[in-house]
């Protein structure tokens, strides 16, 4: 993109939204809450209303005993169990124009923070899926930015497509301003909706 601006008119039909574990478990009240994620919702919405070959979003989706979870030893408390209401897409979340959804984190001793590949390189089927619709740039937003969100963009450029995170649609566990920072060196391009 020749600027950082997302617009309608600078979206095509080469392009796929991917909006990233919107779930209530990853909202306040939640089991795992992401400070301002409630807030960057009223743009996701925006975005998804662009003329995208694709809006894709994920739900993180752990069997009971998940290796993530505590009691097994993992870093984080239970969350986005299967089919429960912690995982279901975040009722403010336009869900209208969404057109796929991927699954992730679904083996019981694999975490999958990347949309794209879990921890044992298992893929979610999202690359074929972006191939098969002859999809050559990625926009990504949603939660977290310094975990899931990046993951996923890390895995898109290592696949070839060009990697843009939405930084006014997503929402970090720590400081997001001291995060963008550290993103400046690679191939991620920065971009926000206009
Ligand atoms: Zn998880």
């Amino acid at each position: 993109m020749k600027d950082s601006l997302v617009s309608y008119e600078s979206i095509t039909q080469s392009d796929a939204l991917l909006i990233i574990d919107m779930q209530n478990d990853f909202m306040p009240g939640g089991a795992l809450p992401i400070n301002d994620g409630l807030t960057i919702i009223p743009t996701i919405n925006r975005l998804s209303s662009l003329p995208f070959r694709a809006v894709i979003a994920t739900q993180d989706w752990h069997p009971q005993g998940h290796c993530s979870f505590s009691p097994q030893g993992g870093p984080w408390p239970i969350h986005c169990l299967a089919a429960s209401r912690g995982a279901a897409l975040t009722t403010e979340l336009e869900q209208k124009y969404i057109t796929h959804i991927i699954h992730k984190g679904i083996a019981l001793d694999a975490d999958s923070n990347s949309a794209f590949y879990d921890d044992n390189g298992t893929s979610t089927g999202l690359t074929p899926l972006l191939k098969g619709l002859g999809v050559s740039r990625v926009f990504i937003c949603g939660v977290a930015l310094d975990v899931c969100v990046y993951a996923t963009a890390q895995h898109s450029l290592r696949d070839n497509f060009q990697t843009h995170i939405i930084t006014n649609a997503t929402a970090a566990v720590g400081s997001k301003d001291d995060f963008l920072k550290t993103l400046s060196p690679t191939d991620i391009t920065l971009c926000q909706l206009d």
